[in-house]
């Protein structure tokens, strides 16, 4: 009998497994993917410290940046963590003012730069497609390192991971006593679902819908090149944020409960990041698709990113690559799903967070502290997660 089981090994599984070891846990993590396949290897891995905008979200950010500093010396192997700007490019047409406006709440407000001063910073960026950019100091990790080295610290604490597809819950009164994979049955205390954009889907074999969304990404990643990316490069405006809440209002919860392979939306928006070893991460795609299992066009969205990052980095264009497809998991507020399902013993998630990357390691740490000692002053003041049928 394991005090914990927790589904999902990517970066909020990892992060969580890790925190409940240290604390002498006796944790299973279960993840049906032995080499990974997921959102938190096709990340950019940028660490947006400076978004906070609530008190909660501003000390998550604060946390969050100051255990990535250190997070490769505390778990033993390097998470490429480093300091970099972030340049938000702002669409020629569009009057750098009224983007500014926007920024304006967050606890670190970015710094206007003009079409030339923009591009003595990037030199990549096409002085013709932009009317000048926002710079903010941004964090970076390799996340696919990050996420692994959270699993080998888990393991030597004592942590045990299967690479096992969980396909049921075992369940006795409304309460959750393990899970069934495909192989095996496990008991544990406690189930904690950090399936990322599968968790919705999961939750569902036992009839529970609660409010967490995904979009289907699209992303290519490159091999390493000489070209030089010294930022990381994205759009001032993310449609994509206003998407997601258009997507998740009261009428469309229905295609969510009951899945179809229609596109309910879509956005291509070019972003690209370099990583230490020279590849590039060049994105991205996000399309809304309530069936988590559909397969997109591989070709075509390949087409469709090069052509938006030709606008904005147009010597990325042409770098041979791999387009890649992976579900990210979302709320359709700000808080993330993190406690205790409510009407169920023993089930919990934590997922959909924004800013996962930041996020995922103070969180983990606060969630640890509330599941074993009963009390956390963070997690005490996130909104209970409803279920429904
Ligand atoms: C192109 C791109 C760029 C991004 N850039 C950033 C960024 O710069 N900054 C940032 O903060 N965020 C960014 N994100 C988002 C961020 O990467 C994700 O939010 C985060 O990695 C999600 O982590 P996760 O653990 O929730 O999900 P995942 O990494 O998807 O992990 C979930 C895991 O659960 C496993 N699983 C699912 N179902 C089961 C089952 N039944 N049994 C066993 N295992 C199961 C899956 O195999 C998977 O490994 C980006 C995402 C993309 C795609």
């Amino acid at each position: 009998m394991y005090d914990f089981i927790i589904v999902g090994g990517g970066i909020t599984g990892s992060a969580l497994a890790y925190e409940l070891a240290k604390k002498n846990s006796k944790v299973l993590l279960l993840e049906k993917d032995a080499i990974s396949d997921n959102a938190t290897r096709y990340s950019y891995g940028g660490l947006a410290y400076w978004s906070g905008i609530t008190p909660i979200n501003r000390q998550l950010c604060r946390e969050g940046i100051e255990i990535h500093r250190n997070l490769s010396d505390e778990l033993g192997s390097d998470t490429e963590f480093r300091e970099l700007d972030l340049i938000l490019y702002i669409p020629r047409e569009t009057n750098p003012e009224t983007v500014l406006k926007n920024y304006n709440k967050f606890e670190i407000e970015p710094k206007f730069l003009s079409v030339q001063e923009a591009c003595e910073i990037e030199p990549l960026l096409n002085p013709d497609a932009i009317s000048g950019v926002l710079k903010l100091p941004h964090g970076h990790i390799n996340t696919e390192k990050t996420n692994q080295a959270y699993l080998n610290a888990f393991c030597r604490l004592g942590g045990k991971i299967q690479y096992e597809q969980v396909t049921q819950f075992i369940e006795k009164e409304q309460t959750i006593i393990g899970i069934e994979t495909l192989e095996n049955k496990y008991y544990a205390y406690k189930v904690i679902i950090c399936a990322g954009g599968l968790t919705r889907s999961l939750l569902k074999q036992i009839g529970i819908n609660i409010k967490i969304y995904f979009s289907n990404a699209q992303v290519i990643v490159t091999k390493p090149t000489d070209i030089k990316l010294k930022t990381l490069v994205m759009p001032a405006i993310l449609k994509r944020l206003e998407i997601e809440n258009k997507v998740t209002q009261a009428e469309n919860e229905n295609r969510w409960i009951n899945p179809n392979t229609d596109i309910l939306d879509g956005i291509c928006e070019a972003g690209a990041i370099q990583f230490i070893d020279n590849h590039l991460c060049l994105g991205q795609i996000s399309q809304f698709i309530t069936d988590p299992y559909q397969k997109v066009d591989l070709i075509k969205s390949e087409e469709e990113i090069r052509q938006e990052i030709g606008q904005i980095l147009p010597a990325l264009k042409d770098i041979p690559g791999r387009l890649h497809q992976c579900l990210v998991a979302f709320s359709n507020n700000t808080q993330p799903l993190v406690g205790k399902i409510e009407e169920w013993t023993g089930l919990y998630t934590f997922s959909g967070f924004t800013s996962t990357l930041v996020f995922a390691p103070p969180l983990a740490r606060h969630f640890g502290n509330w599941l074993i000692e009963g009390n956390d002053s963070i997690i005490t003041q996130l909104e209970p997660i409803q279920s429904y049928k």
